[in-house]
């Protein structure tokens, strides 16, 4: 049963360039302009006038934007939940600047050494990430740690939560890393590592959408009956100013946007786009995250109820109940 028909999420592509170079990511290799202010305006008006509730400011590094602190700022003028994830290489230098604009700050860390975190993500950061939970803590911010899961890292879980997310206080977010295009993760995840992935997110001060879980144990997304509602559940916005559909994975195609968002998406073109989410050859088997936890927050299905408890944690910790609610209906 569908509870909600609008979209919910804009997954807000402000640069695709990257100053990392992490090896299960292919978004740096594509050139890319910044997002500009103006059109930003324009589109994040529209996105309060289709529903959207919560804006993930995303890349490459979001932090690359040189006006990442104004954008950030309108959004919250407008009454949007503002989300962030960085590679921390500029969150230092940034931080008094973004202070109380981003609701949900999330610092990746995928390792507890600066060794293996650093040979993961192609670039020296594990120090910025250090250096990052410092000051965002010397500013009162609640970040979280992000750490994407493989089936040969899924042991270094332990060190990252007992050594730097439980001794700063710091939820630890659980991702399990995804296959898409021309980019390949390594193995598919063993039932073994799922249900280890599972006991984790038991614990307290770990978020894991146990939604996930079940996906990839069904065998992902299948067209002949689609879990995926990306398109109508989530807005994608391009660099360059343009509607990616039915998502930035796929992107089979991106539109203009024209300082006319609101009126294009609810154009013929785009919903006959959005009515083929989950449904393309490409979609079969697909576990992305980024759509699929908007997919199972607007539809009520065996997913829904499985990423519901992780959902109310996750919110009872960062004290998020009240926004929580506020966005689903
Ligand atoms: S930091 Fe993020 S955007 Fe940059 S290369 Fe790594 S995964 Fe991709
Ligand atoms: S199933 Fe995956 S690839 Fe297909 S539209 Fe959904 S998120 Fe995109």
């Amino acid at each position: 049963m569908r509870l909600i028909s609008h979209p919910i999420l804009c997954n807000y592509y402000v640069t695709y360039r990257c100053n990392a170079r992490c090896s299960f990511c292919d978004i740096w290799e594509r050139p890319s302009p910044y997002v500009d202010l103006h059109s930003a305006e324009q589109n994040l008006t529209a996105l309060k006038e289709l529903g959207v509730r919560v804006i993930d400011f995303t890349g490459g590094e979001p932090l690359l934007h040189r006006e990442i602190d104004r954008l950030l700022a309108l959004a919250k003028e407008l009454g949007f939940i503002t989300t962030l994830t960085t590679n921390c290489l500029l969150y230092p230098k940034w931080a008094s600047k973004l202070k109380g604009k981003i609701d949900m700050l999330h610092f990746s860390l995928d390792a507890p050494t600066e060794k293996e975190h650093n040979e993961s993500r192609g670039v020296d950061c594990f120090e910025f990430v250090m250096k990052s939970i410092q000051v965002g803590k010397e500013l009162d911010e609640r970040p979280d740690i992000i750490f994407t899961v493989f089936e040969n890292n899924v042991d270094q879980i332990e060190a990252v939560y007992h050594e730097i997310c439980r001794p700063n206080d710091l939820v630890l977010i659980l991702n399990p890393a995804f296959d898409y295009n021309d980019v390949d993760t390594g193995t598919v995840m063993s039932a073994e590592t799922l249900e280890q992935l599972s006991k984790w997110g038991k614990k307290p001060g770990v978020y894991l959408n146990e939604g996930f879980i079940q996906l990839r144990k069904d065998g992902g997304n299948h067209v002949s009956n689609p879990v995926c509602k990306a398109a109508s559940s989530t807005i994608v916005i391009s660099p360059s100013n343009e509607l990616v559909l039915p998502c930035y994975h796929l992107g089979i195609k991106e539109i203009p946007i024209n300082n006319n968002l609101a009126d294009l998406y609810r154009s013929e073109e785009v919903q006959r786009l959005v009515a083929l989410e989950g449904r393309l050859p490409e979609c079969e088997g697909c576990t992305i995250n980024c759509y699929m936890q908007p997919s199972f927050a607007v539809e009520m299905n065996k997913y829904w109820w499985k990423a519901l408890p992780s959902t109310i944690k996750y919110n009872r910790i960062k004290g998020t109940w009240k926004e929580l609610v506020g966005s689903y209906i």
